[in-house]
């Protein structure tokens, strides 16, 4: 009997003690929820007032890049146009072209016949429309004309607006002559339209609450400034996955930080992780608008080096904004982490943001756009050059 007794006495003890006890725990977990908002109110705050004042652009194509545009032709503008002289001068920073009667003529010497192929693409698209023109257009990956010489009218496809005069122009690999990856791209990274339906599928198949909770990044060590990711994830390999690989420049495990080359990974196969990182590499890097893509929050590291899109992307809004030196990388994936679905949100409205707005369609129309506030710019009447060669279409 004294058995039952006590038997029925614990018993009730811990029905008296359940409601307690459920109240103990919903509290502490309310606590631990304010805890949680308290700290990450400074970015938490940061995002809101961002995505309040975004507004986005109109549906017409490429109307989210027009202030680039306005800023990167204003000194052209201010100086009340082109000069011959000033095209001259500009002629040994870049590939000569001339546009007469609709018909494309080149200087003989092109260093990246791809590249310039890529670039021909677009004029010969719009060619039939196009005034009579001369343009210099640099192929290489670094911007030409720095802010303290005279300006020279000289395209670029990316560059730091505060460091150079040149206009920037829609990258050649957006169509072909992109960088050439063994074995994944042994081409080059391939047409825009067809990466981003393909990198589109994979994500498909990698919704948000299927992917590694987890930051990724793959590519060459073309610049140092990617070195703290590299060494973060050597540390801590449940947070970040960062390797270097490979580049045609590799020489020995000093170009991949003392480590051997990783395997390269696709594109469309960084859609497994939630959080994908981008730096600047020579210039701008060409996987920033892939990265959006996958339904994945890009982390988008300093902000110096910008392609003509890159203005129109906000922070908060579409990506995390990471310090150039990395050093509140640890904090914003801490942060990613506990606030899942403020970065789902993030990721969302990236990859809305590239789905609509960097079409080939908008692309053609900055180049349209550009090549006719150019040639309205020209003080003088384009002369053919007749040691140039005609360039035709490739078919
Ligand atoms: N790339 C890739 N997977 C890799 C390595 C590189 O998809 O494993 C792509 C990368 O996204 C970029 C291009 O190849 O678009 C060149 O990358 P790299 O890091 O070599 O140079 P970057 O142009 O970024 O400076």
């Amino acid at each position: 009997a004294g058995f039952t007794h006590l038997f029925l006495l614990n018993a009730l003890l811990l029905l008296i003690d359940t409601p307690t006890c459920t109240l103990e725990l919903s509290e502490q977990h309310e606590k631990d929820k304010y805890l949680k908002a308290s700290r990450w109110s400074h970015y938490t705050e940061r995002i809101d007032q961002a995505v309040s004042a975004y507004r986005d652009c109109k549906n017409e194509p490429c109307s989210c890049y027009e202030r680039v545009l306005e800023r990167d032709l204003r000194v052209w503008n201010e100086k009340g146009g082109i000069t011959d002289k000033n095209l001259k001068a500009a002629i040994p920073y870049g590939v000569h072209y001339q546009i007469i009667k609709h018909k494309l003529y080149r200087q003989d010497d092109c260093m990246f016949p791809f590249r310039c192929r890529g670039v021909e693409h677009f004029i010969f698209a719009l060619i039939d429309e196009l005034p009579d023109m001369e343009l210099v257009i640099n192929v290489k990956d670094w911007p030409q004309v720095q802010r303290h010489q005279d300006p020279l009218p000289v395209l670029s496809f990316s560059k730091v607006r505060s460091q150079y005069w040149d206009i920037m122009y829609p990258a050649w690999t957006f169509w072909e002559g992109g960088p050439a990856v063994w074995p994944i791209y042994p081409t080059g990274l391939g047409r825009w339209d067809l990466q981003r339906e393909i990198i589109s599928k994979a994500a498909d198949q990698w919704p948000w609450d299927k992917k590694e909770d987890k930051a990724f990044f793959r590519g060459s060590r073309t610049s140092s400034e990617r070195d703290p990711l590299i060494l973060l994830s050597r540390k801590e390999e449940d947070l970040v996955d960062a390797q270097y690989t490979k580049n045609q420049a590799w020489k020995s495990d000093e170009d991949t930080l003392y480590r051997p080359p990783a395997k390269e990974v696709k594109l469309e196969d960084h859609c497994k992780y939630r959080y994908l990182f981008n730096f600047r590499g020579v210039a701008a890097s060409f996987r920033f608008k892939h990265l959006f893509m996958c339904r994945s929050t890009v982390f988008h590291v300093g902000d110096e080096w910008l392609e003509f899109f890159y203005p129109a992307l906000k922070p908060w809004v579409h990506y995390v904004p990471v310090k150039q030196d990395l050093s509140d990388v640890r904090e914003l994936l801490e942060f990613a982490k506990d606030n899942p679905e403020v970065m789902e949100q993030i990721a969302e409205r990236g990859r809305k943001f590239i789905t609509n707005h960097l079409r080939m369609e908008d692309v053609l129309c900055y180049w349209k756009k550009l090549l006719h506030q150019y040639a309205k710019l020209q003080l003088f009447k384009p002369k053919r050059n007749k040691s140039y060669q005609q360039v035709r279409p490739k078919d």
